[in-house]
């Protein structure tokens, strides 16, 4: 005899959280997500269902397959998951969990699914996100996007959070996690500081500030407009 667990039947869809990277459609009309391991190869829209990513033809989730979208219970372990290097430009989804599931310990496996917020993350210059603009790599008619703020988009192909969250269509929200430093501060400086470590930064400050000014003073004799060049 086979032991089997009870069946769930909540009255409400449980939720979850996930990460994954935002993609855009090659003609830039649709938006969708693609997930960080298993299935990565399948971007999925607001609203999907899971088909089994071996193509096997069972339904997803199945007891003795990984098929299925994934989430786990916990805002924070998923989160966790965006410090390795490989997920710094992906975005934390907030989903409800649809359809079949099967529980486990730290969260679901699941047929169906739908993406309530995508919050993404700062722009590699530490900036808060504006847009997402193209990540360089994609998937066959998709192109992967990573958060980028107005200063750093510099002609790539890019969307409005806005704009994506419009393009994904069906409710979906994207918010842009608040940079963990004031934009005018200095990154990373606590606030509390004292004399020594303030002088300390200021000499770094100066230090840039030294080089930079070393660059445009290069720049001014014989620049790329046709001054005096020597040798
Ligand atoms: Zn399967
Ligand atoms: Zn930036």
């Amino acid at each position: 005899m086979r032991l089997r667990l009870p069946e769930e039947r909540p009255t409400e869809p449980p939720t979850g959280y996930k990460i994954a990277h935002p993609v855009l459609s090659q003609d830039g009309t649709r938006a969708g997500f693609t997930g960080v391991s298993l299935g990565g190869a399948l971007p999925y829209g607001v609203l999907a269902d899971a088909s089994c990513v071996y193509g096997l033809r069972h339904r997803a989730p199945n007891r003795r397959c990984d098929c299925g979208f994934h989430c786990v219970h916990d805002r924070a372990a998923a989160e966790a998951l965006l410090c390795t290097a490989e997920h710094r430009t992906a975005v934390l989804l907030d989903v409800l969990v649809l359809g079949r599931y099967l529980r486990f310990e730290l969260g679901f496996r699941y047929a169906r699914q739908r993406v309530r917020t995508a919050t993404v993350g700062a722009c590699a210059c530490g900036a808060v996100a504006a847009a997402l603009a193209d990540a360089g790599w994609g998937r066959p008619g998709w192109r992967a996007l990573a958060p980028s703020c107005a200063g750093c988009l510099r002609g790539r192909t890019a969307v409005s959070l806005a704009g994506f969250a419009r393009l994904a269509g069906e409710g979906l929200r994207v918010v842009a996690r608040p940079a963990a430093v004031p934009v005018h501060g200095v990154p990373g400086l606590p606030e509390e500081l004292g004399v020594p470590e303030l002088a300390a930064e200021a000499a770094l400050l100066q230090a840039r500030l030294d080089w930079f000014q070393s660059q445009l003073a290069r720049l001014g004799q014989g620049g790329p407009d046709g001054g005096p060049q020597g040798g």
